[in-house]
């Protein structure tokens, strides 16, 4: 690997120094982010980001492919292995470009899509107006009940209005299992496509402690940066029978040569979560955050649909008058890293910076957070909420003496 010290380009590497030590000091709750492995970062920095490979293993626009070729077909043979799925293409640059890659294989212009909406978990690549997606298709959009839960009766009233051509699953800030089967019967029901973006569940599928949609879905779209806890970048898993609509849609579709050192870095990344440390990982990332649900709502918090079953939870700060904007910058102030989220029926919306905040627990899991730790960070969060001018340098020494307990960033 590069050594940091020993570079000539001392503009660039002091701020990658000083970025290694702001990651090491600050308590990352930021549900989408995790920390990956010194294999996955060698990976990344390797001279596999010299090679141009357009096209697929075996049939590239250029030649000298040979070990790019091997390397790809790995990947591909550890992904479908990983998540027992038929076919595989690991060459989206990232989620958004999965999900682009699954409706340019089976949409027209102007046609119906059933996804969730923003507000109540789903993604802006779920047909949100200012995508690409929003312009592309029509989107209509299902949420989430009083509770806080997917409602199925409306998923299923909306796909019979609407007889959408695509039916979208999957979220960005949503807390509860999927039920990928309920949604393959309504899509049957209205001769739809199913579509799974697992972006940010995909490690927890993986360690098999979320159910799979493999064989519900027509289609799985996902990210390997989040809870898989991979580099940046996106996978799309289908049957063999609908592989070559999205390899060509992949590319010469959408994407010019693959990220190689990426597709390196995933291949990496595919191979730690097969595990057993992996699922052992997940499980604990599960522990924590049920442990951050209930101190938040134990300490008032109002948890959007009172727990949570994966790596996340979504915090709705209606009641106490601040903006999940707000919030997110005072702490910030402490070193806590956090999101700002709409919520449902959210008043103030993203134009005015959310009534929400989403917290995570993959990041601080690989740290090696246990539940303890993860309740004294939620401890602090709400003695800023309570009086954050006379606790912000109390928590702020807090924070600091949590995070110094774990000094490194790597996991082996
Ligand atoms: C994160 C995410 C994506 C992809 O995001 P990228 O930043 O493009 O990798 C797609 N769908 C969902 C539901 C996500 O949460």
């Amino acid at each position: 690997m590069i050594d940091e010290k020993n570079t000539n380009d001392k503009e660039v590497f002091d701020l990658v120094t000083s970025e290694y030590e702001y990651q090491v000091s600050t308590v990352n709750l930021i549900a989408s982010e995790n920390y990956v492995s010194e294999n996955v970062l060698r990976a990344l920095g390797s001279v596999f980001t010299n090679k141009y490979a357009e096209g697929l293993p075996g049939r590239r626009y250029y030649s000298g492919c040979k070990f790019v070729d091997e390397l790809e077909n790995l990947a591909i043979e550890r992904l479908t292995k990983l998540f027992g799925a038929e076919a595989g293409n690991v060459q989206p640059y990232s989620g958004t470009q999965a999900n682009m890659a699954v409706y340019f294989a089976v949409l027209e212009r102007g046609d119906h899509v059933l996804s969730m909406s923003l507000n109540d978990g789903g993604h802006l690549s779920h047909g949100a107006l200012v995508n690409f997606s929003g312009e592309l298709c029509n989107f209509v959009h299902y949420g989430v009940d009083k509770k806080g839960f997917i409602d199925y009766d409306n998923v299923e009233y909306l796909a019979k209005k609407h007889k959408p051509r695509l039916i979208v699953c999957g979220a960005s800030s949503y807390s509860r299992v999927i039920n990928f089967e309920k949604f393959r019967e309504i899509a049957d029901k209205v001769g739809a496509y199913l579509l799974a973006d697992i972006a940010h569940i995909a490690g927890i599928i993986a360690a098999g402690l979320h159910p799979s949609p493999v064989s519900l879905a027509d289609f799985i779209t996902g990210t390997t940066q989040k809870t898989l806890r991979g580099p940046r970048g996106g996978f799309i898993l289908c049957s063999k029978n609908m592989a070559k609509a999205v390899d060509r849609s992949i590319f010469p579709g959408m994407q010019g040569g693959p990220h190689v050192n990426n597709i390196a870095a995933k291949a990496v990344c595919f191979r730690e979560a097969m595990r057993p440390e992996f699922k052992k990982y997940i499980c604990q990332v599960l522990k924590n955050a049920t442990a951050m649900a209930e101190e938040a709502s134990l300490l008032g918090f109002d948890v959007i649909s009172g727990g949570t079953d994966n790596h996340l939870l979504v915090l709705d700060l209606s009641k106490l008058g601040i903006s999940g904007d707000k919030f997110q910058d005072m702490l910030d102030e402490v070193d806590i890293n956090v999101t700002k989220q709409a919520v449902p029926n959210d008043r103030l919306g993203w134009s005015c910076g959310t009534s929400g905040i989403r917290v995570g627990s993959a990041a601080v899991t690989t740290r090696g957070f246990k539940e303890e730790d993860c309740r004294k960070v939620i401890n602090a969060i709400a003695l800023l909420r309570d009086n954050f001018n006379e606790n912000k340098e109390y928590v702020k020494e807090k924070i600091k003496l949590l995070i110094s307990n774990f000094p490194d960033l790597f996991v082996s």
